[in-house]
């Protein structure tokens, strides 16, 4: 089956104005809907690193969704899929309880890129599903409560994830509460024990064993962490600091949770999962996100003995894994491998990053540039001295960036980090492009 080209640059016939979406919006959404930009763009249309507002106008989509597109945004070989299984009359919705061979398969080639000995698979529509089972796993399993997290970390919307979440910003009043302890960051740019990441002793892996020492009873159920910090603004630790931390967790009794929501799909790379490639020892993985290229698609991976330990119980999740979320995952998983994306990834995020460095250079406001593959921070500041935060200049920086039809996200929890997380099938030319709107935009800024 082929596909016509769509006509992403024609306007879209809509029938409300944005100024109508955005007041009716306002009526009905939560508060705490928030949106990028003085006036929230309207995107209609999508391929590739391409997206399109209902104006037809262009932009290249360098946050990827909300870093979720790994295999591009429409790509041809999911949007044929989904044409034939809609024109068969494949079944749209089934569960666990009776058998998906999508699904299955997932499962299998999940378990196939996931590290020796992290084989059972529990599918979600969500990371923060992902993470409430990995959470709720790691209990079961050891019969412990306490959960280590890292500052500035973020593991989801939920209750539960909530609790874990190290962002005051993301926090709600008199939420309920399940035990944890905060770990510091192991934030080298800005590192609280004031050492050189060159000839430092890991002090920030040393203090997680030290936290354990003197806040809990001597015993963990998990450390949770993202391989990249990704809403805290792409903070990237060391790599000998996820295996000197895993060795504590085990030391402790806990399981180490590696958090892939970001990471995973290969984007850092180098392997599917990142987990494999920063050789950390980890018990569970959770991924989301660029799992389904966005489509609403999660999954656990954890070790058999962790699985086990949950047997006779009865947990059950209505969506997830269903035929077309299944099938979406399955074909990025495949379209990743037959495009060598992750070879891409390593490429194009190298040159990126180079070409990153290489502005720093002429513009005092980027303090740092940092990550790995495809998923690079950008740490504005307003003096390299003090590195006080370039909230505002962020800010702007957006506007520049979409006035040059480009959109970045950014995080931190001074909102002063610009994320950069395109399609894993990003190619030179629009890296060239991101570069040169990032270089004008901070040369008006720096202007005044
Ligand atoms: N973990 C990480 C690392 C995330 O970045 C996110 C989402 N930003 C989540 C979990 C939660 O994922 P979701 O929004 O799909 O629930």
């Amino acid at each position: 089956m082929s596909l016509a080209e769509p006509e992403t640059q024609k306007a879209l016939d809509t029938t409300e104005s944005n100024a109508e979406l955005l007041a009716t919006r306002k009526a009905h959404f939560l508060p705490t809907a928030v949106h990028y930009y003085k006036e929230p763009l309207h995107l209609v249309r999508a391929k590739g690193s391409l997206v399109y507002d209902e104006k037809g106008r262009e932009y290249l989509d360098v946050i990827g969704g909300i870093v979720c597109i790994s295999a591009g945004h429409n790509h041809p070989k999911i949007q044929e899929r989904m044409i034939e299984m809609i024109q068969n009359d494949e079944i749209q919705h089934t569960t666990t309880l009776y058998l998906n061979r999508f699904a299955t398969r997932l499962a299998d080639k999940l378990a196939d890129e996931a590290p020796a000995g992290l084989d059972k698979v529990a599918f979600s529509n969500s990371g923060s599903e992902a993470n409430e089972m990995a959470l709720l796993a790691a209990r079961n399993a050891t019969g412990e409560t306490t959960v280590i997290n890292i500052q500035h970390s973020y593991h989801g919307g939920t209750q539960g994830t909530l609790a874990h979440c190290g962002h005051h910003s993301w926090r709600f009043r008199a939420q309920p509460v399940a035990h944890n302890v905060a770990v510091i960051a192991p934030n080298c740019y800005r590192c609280p024990f004031k050492k050189d990441p060159k000839n430092c002793h890991l002090e920030c892996a040393q203090h997680v064993e030290e936290t354990i020492q003197t806040t809990t009873h001597g015993k963990i159920a998990a450390f949770i962490a993202e391989p990249i910090l990704g809403v805290g603004g792409f903070i990237t630790p060391p790599v000998e600091y996820f295996q000197k931390v895993a060795e504590i967790t085990h030391k402790y009794g806990g399981k180490y949770i590696s958090d892939e929501v970001q990471t995973g799909a290969g984007r850092l790379g180098k392997t599917y999962l990142a987990t494999k490639s920063l050789g950390i020892d980890a018990d569970i993985i959770t991924m989301a996100k660029g799992f389904g290229n966005g489509a609403a698609a999660g999954a656990v991976v954890m070790r058999n003995e962790i699985a086990e330990a949950l047997a006779g119980k009865f947990h059950f999740n209505t969506f997830a894994g269903d035929p077309f979320q299944a099938m979406q995952a399955l074909t990025t998983m495949e379209i990743i491998e037959e495009e060598r994306l992750i070879e891409n990834a390593h490429e194009i995020g190298e040159y990126v990053k180079n070409g990153l460095v290489e502005l720093q250079k002429r513009h005092p406001l980027i303090g740092d540039v940092r990550g790995r593959g495809l998923l690079l921070g950008i740490e504005l500041v307003k003096d390299r001295e003090t590195k006080e935060y370039a909230t505002a200049e962020t800010n702007q920086l957006m506007e520049l960036m979409k006035d040059r039809n480009v959109l970045i996200g950014k995080g931190g929890l001074f909102g002063n980090v610009v994320r950069l997380a395109p399609a894993l099938s990003i190619t030179r030319q629009q890296a060239d492009q991101l570069l040169k709107a990032l270089d004008e935009s901070l040369g008006v800024i720096e202007k005044g």
